[in-house]
């Protein structure tokens, strides 16, 4: 049976969050308040949508955005991991669940010349439209109260792999707190491995959270990828 890596993009694959470090595009590299003032809890989507706009109306174009992105570091370790991956294809499949956006992920791993190792990503669809701007869309409509508006990881997960043939184990790296809606899909003989130091370790510490998988924190991708061999 093979074995599934599931990793969430932002603070992950990658060191920092793609959805702002756009900002960098921007002289100054600061977003007016007029458009920060839009954000509220749960909606980051529309709010991207605005910083998207913004940038448009700044004539920031997409090639631009798309050079800014491709300078985001990758987690330590990650490249590694991710080269690793795409040799073992026969054994190991990957996804990637992300509240980022396709562009910005597809961008960030051909680039690093890394999209061969994963399979599939799930996020928020994103394109250039007419104008010329990028547009951001909601992953999915969804009813889980835990999660924002736009994505719920576990949603995703369970319909991913109710598609599959039964994998021999599953492991999940994440970091925040939308990465632990998905635990409650893994197993016994599965692994969910929090970020050490970040919001989804604590709440997996927090009492009174019985988990059924396996829990190895990281704190650089080498350390999933020794778990992956382990196993491989
Ligand atoms: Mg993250
Ligand atoms: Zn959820």
């Amino acid at each position: 049976m093979k074995t599934l890596l599931v990793l969430d993009f932002d603070h992950t694959v990658v060191d920092d969050n793609s959805d702002t470090w756009v900002i960098r595009c921007l002289p100054g590299e600061r977003l007016p308040d007029s458009v920060t003032k839009t954000y509220r809890k749960g909606h980051w989507t529309e709010y991207m949508g605005n910083v998207m706009n913004y940038l448009g109306e700044q004539n920031v174009t997409p090639d631009q955005i798309r050079l800014v992105l491709e300078t985001i570091p990758f987690t330590e370790g990650m490249k590694n991991l991710l080269t690793y991956v795409s040799r073992r294809k026969d054994a190991i499949d990957c996804i990637v669940i992300s509240d980022s956006n396709t562009l910005f992920i597809e961008w960030i791993l051909r680039a690093a010349g890394l999209q061969a190792a994963v399979d599939e990503v799930f996020t928020n669809p994103a394109r250039v439209d007419e104008r010329g701007s990028l547009e951001v869309r909601r992953h999915h409509a969804h009813s889980c109260p835990d999660c924002p508006v736009n994505i719920c990881k576990r949603e995703v997960l369970r319909r991913y792999l109710s598609e599959r043939a039964e994998y021999g184990a599953v492991f999940y790296a994440g970091d925040g707190g939308n990465d632990l809606c998905p635990v409650a899909c893994l197993r016994e003989q599965d692994t969910v491995m929090p970020r050490k130091g970040y919001t989804l370790e604590k709440r997996l510490l927090q009492p009174g959270r019985p988990v059924k998988p396996r829990v190895v924190a990281w704190s650089s991708g080498q350390e999933i990828l020794e778990e992956l061999k382990a196993r491989d």
